[in-house]
């Protein structure tokens, strides 16, 4: 293994300022990210999980510099990229890529499938002709699973496994190291997720990819992913190896979130049994003091009100945030 790892995030912060609608009072803050750290190894993948509206898909965006971070730092090769200039970033884009959940929103409608493939070849001039770009296109779409044959398609024509396939190739295009995936399979059939998963799988071996997998189904990332880190309210609130959160989870969210999982594994229904969460979320823009969860947290105590639990490394690797693991 490499001596450091290829993607470290520390105290990422990402705070949005919301329209002033009172001029007597100042604007809202979504505390969208509130300080989230953790590192990627080479080759390895983060599985990252949480409700809708945790924060991981902001994290995953901050992290790309999509958008700007409000502070802290990500190195990727070693280099601080909130640092950088968005010109100093140009350099940077093709090592890093993303794949959306819905691949045909990023698709253009208009374009065949073979020029969509082709447009970052061309853009980032690493095919000097078209015929170059032709040939590396066919490439690639052998590689995810699609027939060469079908390169002057429209984006209609095909399901959405397929489409996924064509937004794979497209971000797989221009060799980058580092992927995030943002729910790449959660709007297609369970039969389409494994062959999604498994296609991942290989082109990770194969090309020795890092990922960053964005999901709200811990069932999902289970084969995929070496760390799982689980998110609430902009924060982390349990990293730990795999496997290991599957069998152990010791934050009372991760067990819920557990428990929510229809499993077909039958030791696993039965360890996690069905853990009901009163309340909804609460709001990134006024978070609940003490532990965020503690609003509902079945097994909450007073201090939980107003102490924040800090994340602690409860076994070797295995980090908690709760005043009772
Ligand atoms: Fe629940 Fe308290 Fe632990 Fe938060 S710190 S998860 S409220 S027990």
């Amino acid at each position: 293994m490499d001596d450091q790892p290829l993607l470290s995030v520390q105290d990422l912060v990402k705070h949005f300022r919301m329209p002033r609608r009172n001029l007597l009072r100042p604007p809202d803050v979504v505390r969208a990210v509130d300080g989230v750290s953790f590192d990627i190894w080479r080759g390895k993948t983060l599985g990252l999980v949480g409700e809708s509206g945790c924060g991981k898909t902001t994290t995953g965006r901050t992290i790309l510099q999509l958008m700007r971070a409000t502070s802290g730092s990500v190195q990727f090769g070693g280099t601080d990229l909130c640092q950088l200039s968005d010109k100093e970033l140009r350099s940077f884009r093709n090592g890093m890529q993303i794949i959306f959940q819905d691949p045909y929103a990023s698709l253009d409608p208009r374009m065949t499938i073979g020029k969509a493939i082709a447009e970052p070849l061309m853009i980032h001039e690493i095919s000097k002709t078209r015929d170059e770009a032709r040939e590396r296109v066919q490439e690639l779409m052998e590689r995810v699973g699609l027939n060469p044959y079908f390169i002057n398609r429209y984006p209609h024509e095909f399901s959405g496994g397929q489409r996924q396939r064509i937004g794979i190739a497209r971000a797989l295009a221009v060799d980058p190291d580092f992927v995030v995936l943002d729910e790449p399979v959660s709007s297609l059939d369970v039969s389409i997720q494994a062959q999604i998963l498994n296609l991942l799988q290989d082109l990770q071996d194969e090309m020795e990819l890092t990922y960053l997998f964005i999901a709200h189904d811990l069932r999902v990332v289970r084969h995929i992913s070496d760390r799982i880190a689980v998110m609430y309210l902009g924060l982390i609130v349990e990293q730990a190896p795999g496997l290991e959160i599957y069998d152990e989870p010791l934050h009372p969210y991760t067990q819920a979130l557990l428990s929510a999982v229809p499993w077909t594994d039958p030791r696993l229904a039965r360890k996690h049994q069905r853990i009901i969460l009163e309340g909804e979320v609460s709001s990134a823009v006024n978070p609940p003091s003490g532990c965020r969860f503690h609003p509902r947290c079945p097994i909450a105590e007073e201090r939980c009100q107003h102490e924040s639990p800090a994340l602690r490394e409860i076994q070797p690797g295995h980090w908690v945030a709760c005043h009772l693991a």
